[in-house]
């Protein structure tokens, strides 16, 4: 390990965000956007409690969690602390976790069939409120991602809204990786246009000034605000 007085030391999460937001401005003003207009979604799946106090200290309060369980072990005691926190579920999510997720996150981005938009709406009931939702899109429509496929996902939003009255703010997608993202970040505003949706929730840490330039309203960024993700990614199974 070097010093943190090393010349050779990696930047501080500190560091990190500062230079994100600074390159988020600065696609914003590239695109002639407002960049009160990108939100920074910090995607902190399976970072260190030191890693999430060091990014809390720099005032993020919107942050990305792909499983349920671990969002619940990371998050449930830090709720009363950090005012402003706002949670998005951004991985797969199963029925039977559904009332979980709804009393954990505020938005889950990842609504891609009917079934769970049943189960979402059911979970809503018992506590209230309309869950806010955004329909994750499988643009590339690969085998093994989640998401609805483009030519079904009118068909479920409309559902969403109308049979299961959840309250649906916009779209989701992760482009397929050895592909060059823009045409699917280009479907998915196309798509959110005709639907009268406001909410494109696109881009990572390698292609969100392409998001942004292509109307992302909010950029998931992990790996460039944290560094290297602690332990390889497991499948998601939550
Ligand atoms: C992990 C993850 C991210 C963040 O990825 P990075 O490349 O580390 O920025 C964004 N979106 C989803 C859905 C993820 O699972």
């Amino acid at each position: 390990m070097t010093s943190s007085s090393s010349a050779f030391s990696a930047p501080s999460i500190a560091e990190r965000v500062a230079e994100v937001r600074a390159r988020i401005d600065a696609a914003c003003h590239a695109a002639g956007r407002d960049p009160a207009d990108v939100i920074l979604t910090a995607v902190s799946k399976t970072q260190a409690p030191e890693a999430i106090d060091a990014i809390l200290a720099t005032g993020q309060r919107i942050f990305g969690e792909n499983r349920v369980q671990e969002a619940q072990g990371r998050w449930a005691d830090r709720r009363g602390g950090a005012q402003g926190l706002e949670l998005r579920l951004i991985g797969p999510l199963q029925t039977n976790k559904a009332e979980d997720a709804v009393a954990l996150f505020d938005v889950m981005e990842t609504l891609d069939r009917e079934k769970l938009a049943r189960a979402l709406a059911k979970a809503g009931e018992k506590r209230g409120r309309s869950p806010r939702v955004l329909v994750q899109v499988n643009t590339g429509a690969e085998d093994q991602k989640a998401g609805v496929l483009p030519d079904a996902a009118d068909a479920l939003i409309a559902a969403a809204r109308d049979t299961y009255r959840l309250t649906v703010e916009g779209l989701m997608c992760i482009p397929p990786a050895d592909q060059d993202a823009e045409p699917h970040f280009q479907m998915l505003r196309d798509m959110a246009e005709r639907n009268g949706l406001s909410v494109l929730s696109m881009g990572m840490s390698g292609d969100y000034e392409t998001a942004i330039r292509c109307g992302a309203t909010h950029v998931r960024v992990g790996t460039a605000l944290f560094g290297e993700r602690n332990r390889p990614e497991t499948p998601s199974s939550s």
